[in-house]
């Protein structure tokens, strides 16, 4: 067993990290506080192959698989967690998912622009009574003969509003439940019929665009359904097992954040006469998040070897999304505590990593889901796939 990075992997670590001090971190506090989606990161990060993991070099991907992908978005979410969404947006939801069940004319259509940043994606599954259950889902596409009509509603759908290509979960089969839904690419841009309304009221993720998009009559051609009919279900949580990982890697990055910073903190800051890090309790402060953020950067190097290796994920990718967004949230409230009055002030981003960390609780599967993912498996009610 090999704990190290191979040179090429050290390679993309160091690019990745020269990428996010340069193009991110000058701007992480003006976007956080105007609420600011720079789209021009996304190209340049299309530009430097950081969009392209496992995707076939044909349609622009970068020859790199599961291991180097995560140690670029561990560099990038670490300055700002926001912009771990552009590989998970881009690369594993639509054009990974493309790339698996699509057509060849999708493949060439689609994948290449999601790649090289010049479109942005987005996948859409979630809507204001469906969430967790699926299979409630009720966007219904109607099969009109020659093209699909789309009719019905999405929440919280990230980049929705300024994606140009994504994925769309609808109904097919009346009464289908998880049985009756199939998938569709939507080529925004040039598809009428679609209100894409911003969602400003969130907790955090502000430079971060989450939509509402609604569909009213929307025409979608025919030759758009991806994969086969009715195999929307199978199809998405393909999708979630790739898609996780972003939550995964992103949320034991931020979790590293907030580690970097109170131990920075815990060393600088004197009180009664020496760094406050001398103080027992300020050290089992930071061992504990030494131990939950290692714990849950292993499990994310372990799901992406899996993975790699074509080998059963699922259980592991849970277990790496839970353990990450556990750490997270956990190291977020211990460095807020740990700044004392400065970690209040928004001066210092130990809000910012509460609010966002607090989000992984919640997408692509929350706790509770992935608690149960993992059980299941682990107790024989369902396979690990
Ligand atoms: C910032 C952000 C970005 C997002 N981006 C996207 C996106 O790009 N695309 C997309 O499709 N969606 C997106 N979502 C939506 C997200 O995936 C859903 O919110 C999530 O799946 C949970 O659904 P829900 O909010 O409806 O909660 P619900 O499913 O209503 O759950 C409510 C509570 O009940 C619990 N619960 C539900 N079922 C069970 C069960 N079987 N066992 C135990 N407990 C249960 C849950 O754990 C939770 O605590 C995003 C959400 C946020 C906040």
């Amino acid at each position: 067993m090999d704990f190290g990075l191979t040179e090429e992997q050290k390679m993309v670590q160091d690019m990745a990290r020269n990428f996010a001090e340069k193009e991110i971190a000058p701007f992480v506090e003006e976007d956080e506080e105007n609420h600011y989606y720079r789209r021009e990161i996304l190209s340049k990060m299309g530009d430097l192959g950081l969009l392209g993991w496992s995707i076939p070099e044909e349609y622009g991907g970068n020859g790199m698989g599961w291991l180097e992908a995560v140690t670029a978005l561990y560099e990038i979410a670490k300055v700002h967690t926001s912009w771990r969404l552009a590989i998970s947006g881009n690369c594993w939801g639509p054009a990974m998912t493309i790339n698996e069940w699509g057509t060849e004319e999708q493949k060439a259509k689609y994948i290449p622009a999601l790649i090289s940043g010049e479109a942005v994606g987005s996948f859409a599954i979630t809507e204001a009574n469906s969430g967790s259950d699926v299979g409630s889902m009720k966007t219904f596409a109607a099969d009109k003969g020659d093209h699909w009509l789309l009719n019905g509603s999405k929440m919280w759908i990230s980049g929705g509003h300024v994606s140009d290509t994504g994925l769309v979960y609808a109904v097919t089969k009346e009464g289908g439940g998880a049985k009756g839904l199939s998938c569709f690419i939507i080529d925004y841009n040039n598809t009428p019929g679609i209100e894409r309304i911003p969602i400003t009221k969130k907790v955090g993720m502000w430079p971060a665009p989450t939509s509402e998009l609604v569909f009213e009559n929307a025409v979608v051609p025919k030759e758009n359904l991806l994969g086969p009919q009715d195999k929307g279900f199978q199809i998405c949580m393909w999708m979630l097992n790739n898609t996780r990982m972003g939550c995964a890697t992103g949320s034991a990055a931020l979790a590293a954040a907030c580690l970097e910073g109170a131990t920075n903190y815990a060393n600088e800051r004197t009180q009664f006469g020496q760094p406050i890090g001398k103080f027992q309790m300020i050290q089992q402060q930071i061992a504990e998040m030494k131990l939950e953020d290692d714990a849950a950067k292993f499990l994310v190097y372990r799901a992406a070897w899996l993975k790699e290796n074509k080998l059963p994920s699922q259980q592991a990718t849970s277990m790496a999304k839970l353990a990450g967004c556990n750490a997270a949230v956990h190291s977020a409230n211990m460095a807020m505590k740990l700044y004392g009055s400065y970690g209040y002030s928004t001066e210092y981003p130990c809000g910012r990593w509460l609010r966002d960390a607090k989000q992984f609780e919640t997408l692509e599967g929350t706790s509770n889901i992935h608690m149960g993912i993992i059980a299941g498996i682990e107790l024989g009610y369902q396979p690990n796939r």
